[in-house]
C-alpha cells in the first residue's frame, strides 16, 4: 500500500484567504489541533517576510507536538545574490525547526519575464539555496512554483528545476499547481514525467482555481506522489488550496492509505469547525464530510430509507469523520457528546442523572440563540460547574449601564473630534455590592475597566489577565442591525489562553458575557483566596 505524508498549510497559504488573519495565539493553538488530528509536516508561516511568523516559530518551541514537525516557508535566494547573505534564507535557518521548504521557479516563462533572470541564473538559485539550508543541516522541501504550467510551456526546464533541488540535496520536490488550471490528465503526466527523471520523492500541492485541487491531489497520489499538501477547509489565496478534510477521508476510507489513524480520522469535523472559529468564518455546512449537512437527509423518501437501513442514502459512515447523520441524532448521543466533552478538559459529571440533563438543555438553549461552544471551551466549563447545585460564583452582576458619547468641538479643534464611552458596573461579591464606574476607549474596553475595577479590590491578581484577541459576528445577517451577535474573547494570564464567548442581539451585552466569563473562569482556577 502506498504511503503518504500530510503536509498542512493553513497557516501559511490558509491565512492567504481573504479575510483571514490568524493571531499568533490562534496560530499554535491550530498546531496543536493539527498536532492532534496526526497531520505528519505543520508549515508555521513565513519567517523571513514577518514579524509574527518570526514570534510564532519562537513561542513554536514550546509546543508539545506529540507527532508533526513543524516547517517554516521561505523562498530561494535573490537573483545575482549570495545564498549565505539572504535575509530570507538565514531567517529559515534560525527560526528553530529541523525542516524548511523553500518555493522556487519551475516555469521558464516564469522565470525570464516575472523573475527577469536567465534560466540558468534560476536553476542555480535553486541548488545554492537548497544546498545553504543542507550545510545549516536541515531538511529542505523544494516547492516548484508553476510546474505543471511551465512543464506545458517547457517541460526539458521545469525538469531541470527539479534535478537542480534534487542534486542539491531536496529531500522532496513537491510540484505545484499555483495558478490551480491544471487538469487531472495533466496532472498524471506531469508527475510521470518527474518520476521517471528522479528517485527523490515527490508532493503534491494543488491550487482550487478549476475546482480541481482535490481531484488532482489524488490523481498525483495514484501517480506516485507521496506528499500531499493542503489546508483545512480549503482555506488558501483566491479560491483555495486543496481541501485536506476531503483529501483525508477520500485518501484514507476511498483509497485505502493509511495516512492518519482511525480515532484520530474522527477528529476531522471537530478540527475543521475549530479552524473557521478560529479564522472567524463561518464554517461551511454544506462542506463535504465535514459540514453540518453533508449528511443530513431532509428528503421524506431518503429519511424513511435511512431508517430501515443507515447506508441507503450515505456514502461513507459520518462517524468515522466525526460528523452525524442530522435525522439521526438522538438525546442520547447529545448527551453523550457533552459527556465526552466535559471528560476531555478533566471535568467530573455523572453519567446520569439530572445534572447532566440540565447542562444539555443548557447548551441546547444558549445554543438556539447563538452561542458555540466549539471554540470556547472556558465558556463550555463554566456551563458544567453551573448546573451543579453547590457552585459559589466569584462574582455575579447586579447590573451594568454603558454611555457613549460624541464630543462637540468648537471648530477650531475639528480634527480633535472624540468619542468617550463610560461605564458603570454593579457587582456582587459574596455578600457585598461594588459599585465602580471607569473610562474606555470603546464601550467594551469601558465595561473591562469597570469590572476590573470592582473585582481587583478582591482578587488583586486578576491583574495579569489581559484581553488578548476580540473577535465579533453576526450571525442571521439578513435581519440586519436586529441580528444576533456572537463575540469570542480570547484573553491570557501570560502563561495560558482560554476562550469565551457571548451571544446577544446586542453586541455590549454579548461583549459583557463573554468577558465576565472570562474574568469568572480564571478566578475558578485560581482560586487562591488572595
Ligand atoms: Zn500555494
Amino acid at each position: 500500500m502506498a504511503s503518504v505524508q500530510l503536509y498542512d498549510t493553513t497557516l501559511r497559504d490558509g491565512a492567504q484567504r481573504e479575510g483571514i488573519s490568524f493571531s499568533v495565539v490562534d496560530k499554535l493553538t491550530i498546531a496543536q489541533k493539527l498536532d492532534e488530528l496526526g497531520i505528519h509536516f505543520i508549515e508555521g508561516g513565513w519567517p523571513g517576510s514577518n514579524p509574527k511568523d518570526v514570534e510564532f516559530f519562537n513561542k513554536a518551541q514550546n509546543l508539545a507536538l506529540s507527532h508533526a514537525k513543524l516547517v517554516a516557508f521561505g523562498s530561494t535566494r535573490h537573483p545575482k545574490a549570495k545564498a549565505e547573505a539572504d535575509v530570507n534564507l538565514l531567517a529559515l535557518a534560525n527560526a528553530g525547526v529541523k525542516i524548511a521548504t523553500i518555493v522556487g521557479k519551475s516555469s521558464g516563462p516564469q522565470v525570464t519575464q516575472v523573475l527577469e533572470t536567465t534560466l540558468e541564473e534560476n536553476l542555480s538559485m535553486v541548488a545554492d539555496s537548497v544546498g545553504f539550508l543542507k550545510t545549516k543541516g536541515l531538511t529542505v522541501f523544494f516547492d516548484a512554483e508553476h510546474f505543471f504550467d511551465g512543464f506545458k510551456a517547457n517541460p526539458d526546464y521545469s525538469l531541470r528545476c527539479l534535478q537542480a533541488a534534487a542534486e542539491a540535496g531536496a529531500s522532496c520536490l513537491v510540484l505545484c499547481d499555483t495558478n490551480g488550471g491544471t487538469l487531472p490528465n495533466e496532472i498524471v503526466a506531469a508527475v510521470e514525467a518527474a518520476k521517471q527523471l528522479t528517485a527523490v520523492p515527490l508532493g503534491i500541492h494543488a491550487h482550487n482555481d478549476g475546482e480541481l485541487a482535490v481531484a488532482n491531489t489524488l490523481a498525483a497520489v495514484n501517480a506516485g506522489v507521496s506528499q500531499v499538501q493542503g489546508t483545512i477547509n480549503g482555506y488558501g489565496e483566491r479560491c483555495g488550496n486543496a481541501n485536506l478534510c476531503s483529501v483525508i477521508p477520500d485518501l484514507k476510507l476511498k483509497m485505502g492509505i493509511n495516512c492518519i489513524t482511525d480515532k484520530q480520522l474522527a477528529k476531522l469535523t471537530e478540527v475543521s469547525h475549530y479552524i473557521s472559529e478560529a479564522a472567524n468564518l463561518i464554517p461551511d455546512t454544506f462542506l463535504p464530510y465535514v459540514g453540518s449537512s453533508a449528511f443530513s437527509h431532509k428528503g421524506g423518501l431518503h429519511v424513511s430509507g435511512m431508517a430501515k437501513w443507515a447506508e441507503s442514502y450515505q456514502h461513507v459512515d459520518p462517524t468515522k469523520v466525526g460528523n452525524q447523520p442530522r435525522v439521526l441524532v438522538s438525546e442520547l448521543s447529545g448527551k453523550g457528546n457533552i459527556l465526552y466533552k466535559a471528560r476531555e478538559r478533566g471535568l467530573d459529571l455523572p453519567s446520569r442523572g439530572k445534572e447532566v440533563q440540565k447542562l444539555l438543555e443548557q447548551v441546547k438553549l444558549l445554543e438556539s440563540r447563538g452561542f458555540q461552544y466549539d471554540n470556547a471551551e472556558a465558556s463550555f466549563e463554566l456551563l458544567v460547574h453551573r448546573v451543579k447545585p453547590d457552585y459559589q460564583p466569584p462574582f455575579e452582576l447586579v447590573d451594568f449601564m454603558v454611555v457613549v458619547e460624541k464630543k462637540r468641538r468648537p471648530p477650531s479643534q475639528k480634527n480633535l473630534e472624540e468619542m468617550l464611552s463610560e461605564a458603570m458596573v454593579k457587582v456582587k461579591v459574596s455578600t457585598e455590592i461594588i459599585h465602580t464606574v471607569a473610562e474606555g476607549n470603546g464601550p467594551v474596553n469601558a465595561l473591562d475597566q469597570a469590572l476590573r475595577k470592582a473585582l481587583l479590590q478582591f482578587y488583586p491578581s486578576l491583574a495579569q489577565v489581559r484581553l488578548v484577541d476580540y473577535k465579533v459576528r453576526i450571525l442571521e445577517e439578513s435581519i440586519g442591525t436586529g441580528a444576533q451577535i456572537r463575540v469570542l474573547i480570547e484573553s491570557s494570564d501570560g502563561v495560558n489562553e482560554w476562550r469565551t464567548v457571548g451571544s446577544s442581539t446586542n453586541i455590549i451585552e454579548a461583549s459583557w458575557l463573554a468577558l465576565a466569563d472570562s474574568l469568572e473562569y480564571w478566578l475558578l482556577k485560581h482560586k487562591t483566596g488572595d
